[in-house]
């Protein structure tokens, strides 16, 4: 029986291309305080703030599969786009650099006067940093990608957020592990809570969950997009993700379950709900969120729980999906 347990883990993915970045699998930890002083439901978290690859993040396990997919094409070069602050071009620019790989990152808008959080880092980790400024982002990508063919270099082009259906992979991979670590403590969660924007995140879980028959919700806090938009992406990426898993599973954005109510002011701008959950995390559980996404996604979990829609009998896993270096952008806004 355990060895036929050990033989099912990771049995989904196992036949891609996949390069280790990660440290796994993450923890999975209780948050006895948060619990306390929500009184409410059981909270745990999982810890994919924890891959360890140049801080961490949930990058970190799809770029695995997409870099994986980079090297099996031959490419010399990795192009991708993301915000200024974007924990996933950090991450591509350390897995890059990991497997001698160029890394060129396109990001949005005007490059800042300071160098800071994650913009600092992709310096540090020599990726080729251009600021996309009032053009497209994706037309300025498009021409990079050109040029380094004109240069004779072997581009490979990694979507914003690595969201597709090799990045997705990392999360299909990732709720087997999440699947096997309940199994292991023989316990159950009612909801898997998690932050989603570029939905390559949320289609590989649902995926995941899909092929594992998964009873717990995933309750994703959208950050940046209206339920129907989220639903619309995650099931674009969720069905081609199954099909490459040889997985004849129907699959549709009704599968798909979204909390939208707490997009604030937009993209990348703290508010009071985001600050206030930063700190209330910090200071009862001595775990670090983000201002852009774990801050915003514990928000939505706090605000389900104060309204009874998650209920106090419930088990709740929150799964961290990383971002700390991005709140050193955002000191002023903890001071005043
Ligand atoms: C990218 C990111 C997300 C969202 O993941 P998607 O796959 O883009 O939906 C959540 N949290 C953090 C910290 C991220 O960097």
């Amino acid at each position: 029986m355990l060895r036929r347990d050990a033989e099912r883990r990771l049995v989904l993915t196992s036949s891609f291309p996949r390069i280790s970045f990660a440290h796994l699998p993450t923890p999975l930890e209780e948050m006895p305080r948060l619990t306390k002083t929500l009184d409410g439901p059981r909270l745990l978290i999982k810890r994919d703030d924890q891959t360890g690859l140049a801080i961490g993040g949930n990058k970190t396990r799809k770029l695995e599969f997409s870099i994986a997919e980079a090297l099996r094409r031959n490419a010399d070069t990795v192009v991708t786009v993301g915000a200024a602050q974007s924990n996933h071009c950090r991450q591509a620019a350390a897995a890059t650099a990991r497997c001698g790989l160029r890394c060129i990152l396109v990001l949005r808008g005007d490059e800042p006067a300071e160098w800071n959080g994650n913009l600092l880092l992709d310096h540090l980790l020599g990726a080729q940093v251009r600021f996309s400024g009032a053009r497209d982002r994706a037309e300025v990508a498009a021409q990079v990608m050109q040029e380094e063919q004109a240069a004779g270099r072997r581009p490979f082009f990694i979507p914003l957020g690595a969201s597709d259906e090799f990045g997705a992979m990392g999360y299909v991979a990732a709720m087997e592990e999440l699947a096997e670590q309940l199994r292991e403590r023989q316990m159950r969660a009612d909801r898997i809570v998690f932050a989603s924007s570029s939905a390559g995140t949320q289609a590989g879980l649902c995926a995941g969950a899909k092929a594992l028959s998964l009873k717990s919700q995933l309750a994703a806090i959208a950050i940046d997009s209206t339920r129907a938009e989220l639903q619309a992406d995650v099931a674009a990426i969720a069905i081609p993700t199954l099909r490459r898993l040889g997985l004849a599973i129907p699959f549709s954005a009704e599968d798909v379950s979204v909390y939208d109510g707490y997009l604030g002011a937009g993209y990348g701008i703290m508010g009071a709900p985001e600050k206030e959950a930063i700190e209330l995390t910090a200071r009862t559980e001595g775990i670090l969120l983000d201002p852009v996404y774990t801050g915003r996604a514990m928000a939505g979990l706090i605000d389900l729980i104060h309204q009874g829609e998650f209920g106090k009998h419930e088990t709740i896993i929150f799964w961290h999906t990383g971002g700390a270096p991005a709140l050193f952008a955002y000191a002023q806004q903890f001071k005043h």
